[in-house]
């Protein structure tokens, strides 16, 4: 039932200890949410799982079904169902969105069969995240407004269809109605055999997601976890009564 279990988890960005003793574990059919002040090691955590190689592991484990994963190449990662939506996408000029999604799906859309499912499926999802079509034809993420490009990177895990999202700081710089339609997109992503690690600071798009845990990260190590209502608390009393708990 364990998607992803971090034990005691130590890393290092440019010779600087970030995340210090980080567990975390997350099942299936769960979503959770990680908020926290600026520079906590929100972002470090999200670019750790995704082996970014400015992130160094000093010590711990990282396991993904079962598996330790600590030595796998960001590619082998994302093989095993791992997704990262990063807090700021980058643009790629010469690839469109559509030849990039075929490109990272094309283990299955071969063949007739394959294409038709693959053009209906990203027809539907661009309709419910209210993408227009011309999108798909354009260069990826290149003059996308930051609304777009986080709509594009909700469209690139749709998909892909996961095992685990991790979306950071997915709804920083939208607006109520893109918050409303990224939160609409994760909620259709979800199912009992996949989950989400959701990483921000705004409790908007969270309204509509129900979060099963909210955990509070102070300097690199989870202070307290709780239900919505912790989210609720720190909208109205900010982050200071956390860091007396570290
Ligand atoms: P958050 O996402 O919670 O705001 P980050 O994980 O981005 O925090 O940053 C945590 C700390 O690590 C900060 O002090 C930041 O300056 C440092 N840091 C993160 N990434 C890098 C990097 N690539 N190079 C140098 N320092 C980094
Ligand atoms: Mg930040
Ligand atoms: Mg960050």
């Amino acid at each position: 039932n364990n998607i992803l279990n971090i034990v005691n988890l130590n890393t290092e960005v440019e010779g600087k200890d970030i995340l210090k003793g980080f567990n975390l574990k997350i099942n299936k059919g769960e979503v959770h949410v990680i908020m926290g002040p600026n520079g906590a090691g929100k972002s470090t955590l999200a670019n750790t799982l995704m082996a970014n190689s400015r992130y160094t592991v000093k010590s711990g484990d990282i396991e993904f079904e079962g598996e330790n994963i600590n030595n796998l190449k960001t590619h082998e990662r994302a093989k095993k169902g791992l997704f990262l939506s990063f807090q700021h996408p980058e643009e790629v000029s010469g690839i469109t969105v559509e030849n990039f999604l075929k490109t990272v799906k094309s283990s299955e859309a071969t063949g007739m069969m394959g294409f038709m499912k693959f053009s209906a499926d990203l027809n539907k999802y661009m309709d419910e995240l209210k993408m227009d079509k011309s999108y798909a034809k354009r260069y990826l993420n290149v003059g996308f407004s930051g609304g777009e490009k986080k709509k594009n990177e909700i469209l690139q895990m749709l998909m892909i269809n996961p095992k685990l999202a991790i979306l950071d700081e997915t709804d920083s710089g939208l607006d109520v109605d893109a918050i409303r339609v990224v939160s609409k997109g994760i909620n259709m992503f979800l199912k009992d055999d996949n989950a989400v690690l959701i990483i921000t600071h705004n409790t908007k798009i969270l309204e509509n997601l129900k979060p099963d845990y909210i955990h509070v990260l102070i300097d690199g190590r989870i202070v307290k976890t709780g239900d919505y209502s912790l989210a609720k608390e720190i909208e109205e009393n900010g982050y200071e009564s956390f860091k007396k708990l570290l």
